[in-house]
Order: C-alpha cells, then sequence, then structure tokens
C-alpha cells in the first residue's frame, strides 16, 4: 500500500460523478493549447480564453473575438460548472465564510480574509483531512476525498464573483493560502494544476510569492515541491520542536520527523532571498511555557525562518485552550532573543469559526 494511501483513513466516500464535458477550470494553458492543436483549432484561442475568463472575469461565454469552430468546440466539449454556495456567513470584521458544494454533495468551506480592501482567500484541497492533528476541527472528519483542480481553482471564482457582487470595486483577491481544509501536499498534482493556472500571466497572473502552501510535514509532498513549485511560499506547521510534545499535535511526525521536514524546506531556490514560514500554534499549558519558547528559538535561529504564533482557536468538543494574550506575547518576547522574526497572527473571523482550524462541513 502506498504512504498516501496509509494515511487516508476512511477514505473515499464516494468518487465525483465525472462530467461528460471537460470542465474549463481543469486545464493549465499548455493542456488547453495541446487541446486545441489536436482538433486543429485556431491556436489564438486558448489565451483569449483564460484573457476572457480569469484576467477579465467574465461569466458569460467567450463569444466575440473567437473563431466559429472555437466557440463550437467549447459549447459541445466544455463545462463552466462551479461549486454551489450552500451559505456564506459574514464576520462583523467583514470575514467571509463560503460553504461550497460540488456534484457529489460534498463540501467544503473557502475563506476570505480581508486587509482594508484587499483579501487574502483560504483554499480547501480536500474534503476533511487524513492528518488527524489533535488540535484541528477539519481533522475530527477524516479525509472524504481529495478534491479535483477545478474544484480548487472553483472556489476562487466562486469568491472572486461572490466579492464583485457583494463588495465595492476596489475589493479583489490579492493573495492566496492554502490554509482550509486538507493537507495541499497530500493532493499535489491538483494543487499544482490549481497553482499554474493562477499563475499563468495571460489569466489570473498571481505572482508565486503571492501563494502559500500550508504543511503539517508531509514530506513527500515536500519533495515534490522542491522540484515542481519550489517559488511558491511553504509554511510549516511546526507548534513543537519538541519530538513527545509534536508526535501528540501532529501524528505525521512520527513517520516524518520534523528536523527532516524543515531540512527541506529549508532548501530554497539559489539566488532567492525569502523565509519560510513556521506556523506555530500556541495552546495553554501544553506548548507555551518559556521552555518550548527557548527551544523554538534555538530551532530556527541562524535559518531563514519566519515565525506566525496562532493562539489556538477553540472549537466544539475541543480539549485544548487558548492561553492569554500577555502568554503569548511573552512566548513571542522569548523567540525575539533568538532574533528569529515573529508575528503574532491576529485572529479573523473566529465568531464564525472561519479562523485556522475551525473549518469543518457543518457550517455551525
Ligand atoms: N494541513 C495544512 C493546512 C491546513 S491548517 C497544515 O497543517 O498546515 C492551516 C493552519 O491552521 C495550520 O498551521 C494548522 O496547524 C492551523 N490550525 C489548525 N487547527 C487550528 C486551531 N484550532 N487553532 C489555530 N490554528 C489551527
Amino acid at each position: 500500500m502506498s504512504q498516501a494511501l496509509r494515511f487516508q483513513g476512511n477514505v473515499i466516500h464516494r468518487p465525483p460523478m465525472k462530467p461528460k464535458k471537460i470542465s474549463f477550470y481543469s486545464l493549465n494553458l499548455l493542456e488547453l493549447q495541446n487541446l486545441f492543436e489536436s482538433h486543429s483549432l485556431p491556436p489564438s484561442g486558448p489565451a483569449l480564453l483564460y484573457n476572457w475568463h480569469y484576467k477579465k472575469k467574465q461569466t458569460t461565454p467567450c463569444l466575440t473575438d473567437l473563431a466559429k469552430v472555437s466557440i463550437n468546440f467549447i459549447r459541445d466539449h466544455f463545462d463552466f460548472y462551479l461549486p454551489e454556495i450552500e451559505m456564506v456567513k459574514e464576520s462583523s470584521d467583514k470575514t467571509v465564510k463560503f460553504l461550497l458544494k460540488f456534484r457529489d454533495d460534498l463540501k467544503v468551506e473557502a475563506v476570505l480574509i480581508p486587509f482594508n480592501h484587499k483579501y487574502t482567500l483560504c483554499l480547501s484541497s480536500q474534503v476533511g483531512c487524513a492528518m488527524k492533528c489533535s488540535f484541528c476541527y477539519t481533522g475530527t472528519q477524516g479525509l472524504k476525498r481529495h478534491l479535483e483542480t477545478e474544484e480548487i481553482v472553483g472556489q476562487f471564482i466562486t469568491a472572486q464573483r461572490w466579492l464583485s457582487h457583494h463588495r465595492s470595486g476596489d475589493d479583489k483577491i490579492l493573495n492566496i493560502v492554502f490554509m482550509g481544509q486538507g493537507e495541499p501536499l497530500h493532493n499535489f498534482d491538483a494543487v499544482k494544476k490549481a497553482c499554474e493556472i493562477f499563475l499563468d500571466r495571460r489569466g489570473t497572473g498571481l505572482a508565486p510569492h503571492k501563494i502559500t502552501i500550508s504543511t503539517a510535514g508531509y514530506l513527500p509532498g515536500l519533495e515534490r515541491w522542491k522540484k515542481e513549485l519550489p517559488k511558491i511560499n511553504i509554511a510549516v506547521s511546526l507548534h513543537s520542536t519538541i519530538k513527545e510534545k509534536r508526535d501528540k499535535l501532529i501524528p505525521i511526525n512520527q513517520r516524518y520527523p520534523i528536523d527532516e521536514v524543515v531540512k527541506f524546506a529549508q532548501q530554497i531556490p539559489e539566488g532567492r532571498t525569502r523565509f519560510v514560514t513556521y506556523e506555530y500554534l500556541l495552546i495553554k499549558n501544553f506548548n507555551d511555557s518559556e521552555e518550548d519558547a527557548h527551544a523554538t528559538g534555538k530551532f530556527l535561529q541562524n535559518s531563514n525562518a519566519y515565525i506566525s504564533l496562532i493562539p489556538f482557536n477553540p472549537f466544539p468538543g475541543a480539549s485544548y485552550e487558548r492561553p492569554l494574550m500577555s502568554e503569548v506575547e511573552h512566548f513571542k518576547s522569548i523567540l525575539d532573543t533568538y532574533k528569529v522574526p515573529t508575528l503574532i497572527r491576529k485572529t479573523k473571523g473566529d465568531e464564525i469559526l472561519a479562523a485556522c482550524g475551525q473549518l469543518n462541513t457543518k457550517m455551525n
């Protein structure tokens, strides 16, 4: 059995019903170009389509500049199906949480996190998650299935359309973080292709540093990231450098110890000055002591690390607690002595359970 499969827990609920047509949102530009070429269609079509749907954000079919033969081909062979918005919740700080339903009725959440009129979109990569981290609401569901590329891109398009209807014209998505449901590196192929679509300058045109993939430390996926997506930012969920504690928080630490994970994450492509983000979840009386802070500072000093401290976000049935803000600040002050740049992540959207680790498809 492959390693990936061994993590899947109560896998595969029901496979998505395969549409007869090809989803437009499933193809990177090269694949679209190859498809056009194999059907002897005018080669200008793919870039025009990318420009129309991704750059100009048009919702109707591209009928203007496209050759008649291409229009007919698109009509007969493509669909533009998007996930349905089952529910939307807006919090007073303008965070927006979507519950999105796919063709097979399985659901995920996507969250728009505001910074003035700009948004970071937090995407899901799987329905549920196989990692079973003890502090994470999503982990309580187990893995139902991986998302397809078009389901990841579909979250983006759906959130973007919602913004254009409900917020001012200036509001736009500037960053993407794979910090929603699922372990993105465990669904590498679909996440990679979605990133290729987001990055293409003829479409959405996001810069690689505007996309961050967060991982629990799934080493086989990190190995692929280093070879295939090295320009995309990586964030590692660290949460403890002490083995017994990290094993308890993130069970895959037993198979892929943090030392090996960090060694990989630090292999930044030459000629680039970039930081790897380490997320450190602070849980009261578990990993928030001075000893924990010193161990973390020693572990990350003199490396290209940047620490994002996340006070634990509670969810129904959670057995952990969030430390006081003064305790979080004290932890940071110890890290500061090791000269590791550290920020305390401001909790947004927690009144609608949209903050990190609070995502579950019940939308309570
Ligand atoms: N599987 C990936 C991405 C999903 S979670 C990963 O593990 O990184 C995104 C971030 O939220 C991770 O750092 C995760 O550890 C953190 N997180 C999960 N549950 C949380 C909770 N209850 N409170 C605060 N952060 C949490």
